[in-house]
């Protein structure tokens, strides 16, 4: 997702509980989620008809889904089936509790009929053009809020959304579209169905008065732009660069993992929502500036989050720190190293002052109260920074052959930091433990403090590099020297609290840049001693 609109969405929202996986004894196979939505009111009616197999005997099954609170809001399960029979259920404030058992290695098929207003994950809400929309936002586990599941990234299953609704709007979903039915009562039925499975988190629906374009096909994959009827003929030309995106990122890492790619203007509470093959946008993206940026972060996604999936949220990074340097990288090809520098700077200062303010690595384990604090710049610029200097230290062939590896590899499934950084030393043959652990485990980045001096005597320049920040780091320093008209970079290894280097020079240099390459996370302060 593209947290531009971070500030808000921390105000919004009251709190997102995490939980780990509560459930590691069940693995969802399939989810059939059949929901009626109305003009009347925002009450949902839902029939989940949900497929589980079991890893262990179990005499229960909890699965997450939000109750109905004093405000009214939240869901209330009306009844549960296996197979055919009625069994007997309780519910608690996060948890539809079911009453059944099952052995090991079996699979069973549970029916739930449940209604009521959506507290959340479900956004029932007037457009910017005052029509009656619903759209969902499931991230990160919000889908419970509205939707019977076990809501954690790491248990994906196949899906399907049967939307029954008033026949003026158009659905769109996951996958592909499988029947449009209307009804003689003025209601239309919409099935999509998704193979792929999915974690909760990019499963959606959109239910809204749309205009939808056929932007054009890559590799077979067809694009589409799905916006309100009102902003048709800008949104139909601004979204089309989705097609000239997705070729870059075949290219470059993979398979497309999906049959479509949908671009759809949307009330979700972010700047884009990654959504499996079906991304929502925030209302004004139509018409914005930084649309492209926005489109390749979130199409980047679906290799990086959605196909290929962290195993649990401390690792975020593995899809918004792809996401953000994913991006990058696309706009070197399309733009030029200059335009790619510009990013990675700016990104650098963001990065720096965030670590002010906030000392936890990238690899945090103490957000877990609140999802939505992962969205920092840890988990965004410091996790695109990450891997830039992977880059730098593998060199462009081997970082992208590990990057491939790593997609091809975890593509379906889950990955962890450990698995990823497994890939990049099985095809680098290089031990990278200590390069994961500073930059990843270790809370801040270098902060330096550089002086020099010409000797013009000894024709040499004397430089002290001094770490000021507490845990010291191991990691090549670029110098550039600089005489007027030319620039001679010498590369120093930095390993201890002062490290002092005599290096030749001919001619005494007017001025000196550190990383002069921007291949460094590390904040300086530079200065010529007397
Ligand atoms: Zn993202």
């Amino acid at each position: 997702m593209n947290k531009k609109l971070f500030a808000f969405v921390v105000s919004t929202l009251i709190s997102v509980q995490t939980f780990c996986q509560t459930n590691p004894t069940l693995d969802v196979q399939h989810y059939r989620f059949a929901i009626d939505l109305n003009d009347s009111n925002n009450i949902i009616k839902g029939e989940a008809q949900i497929t589980i197999k079991f890893w262990q005997d179990i005499n229960e099954i909890k699965l997450d889904l939000v109750q109905k609170r004093q405000d009214g809001k939240g869901m209330t399960v009306t009844n549960v089936k296996q197979n055919e029979s009625d069994i007997s259920f309780l519910q608690d404030s996060q948890h539809v509790i079911i009453n059944t058992t099952a052995k090991t290695g079996e699979e069973q098929v549970y029916t739930i009929a449940y209604e009521g207003v959506p507290a959340d994950g479900l956004i029932i809400d007037t457009n910017k053009f005052g029509h009656r929309t619903f759209f969902s936002d499931n991230w990160p586990n919000r889908a419970h809020n509205w939707l019977p599941c076990n809501d954690h990234v790491s248990d994906k299953a196949s899906v399907e959304f049967i939307v029954t609704a008033p026949e003026h709007y158009q659905v769109v979903s996951n996958g592909v579209q499988i029947e449009e039915t209307n009804f003689p009562n003025h209601l239309k039925l919409t099935h999509w169905k998704e193979d792929v499975p999915l974690p909760p988190k990019i499963t959606v629906i959109g239910v809204a008065d749309f205009a939808v374009n056929y932007a054009g096909s890559v590799d077979c994959i067809p694009v589409y732009s799905w916006v309100y009827p009102e902003d048709k003929d800008s949104g139909f030309y601004q979204y089309s660069i989705a097609k000239n995106i997705l070729p870059w990122y075949i290219q470059h890492v993979g398979p497309y993992a999906y049959k479509k790619l949908a671009n759809v203007q949307s009330k979700t509470i972010f700047g884009g929502m990654e959504n499996a093959n079906t991304i929502f946008y925030f209302e004004k993206s139509v018409g914005s500036t930084g649309l492209e940026s926005l489109m390749a972060h979130e199409i980047a996604h679906q290799w990086f989050g959605n196909s290929a999936s962290e195993s649990d949220w401390p690792h975020i990074w593995l899809s918004e720190g792809f996401a953000t340097y994913m991006t990058h990288l696309y706009h070197e090809t399309k733009y030029g190293v200059d335009s790619f520098n510009k990013r990675m700077q700016t990104d650098r200062d963001t990065v720096i002052s965030f670590s002010g303010k906030k000392n936890t690595p990238v690899v945090d384990t103490t957000s877990a109260s609140n999802l939505m604090k992962l969205l920092n710049p840890n988990s965004y610029q410091k996790g695109g920074w990450v891997l830039h200097m992977l880059r730098r230290k593998l060199g462009d062939t081997l970082f992208w052959k590990a990057i491939r590896t790593y997609y091809a590899t975890y593509a379906g499934t889950n990955a962890s930091t450990e698995d990823l950084k497994k890939v990049f030393e099985d095809v680098s043959r290089q031990n990278l433990q200590a390069f994961f652990k500073q930059w990843l485990y270790t809370p801040g980045q270098p902060k330096l403090n550089i002086g020099w001096k010409y000797d013009a005597a000894k024709r040499s320049v004397t430089i002290k590099i001094e770490q000021m920040q507490n845990a010291l780091f191991e990691f090549p320093l670029e110098i550039g020297f600089f005489n007027g008209n030319k620039t001679i970079v010498k590369s120093i290894a930095i390993k201890d609290k002062i490290t002092i280097k005599e290096i030749a020079l001919n001619i005494r240099p007017t001025r000196i840049i550190a990383d002069p390459n921007v291949s460094l996370l590390f904040e300086e302060e530079i200065s010529e001693l007397r």
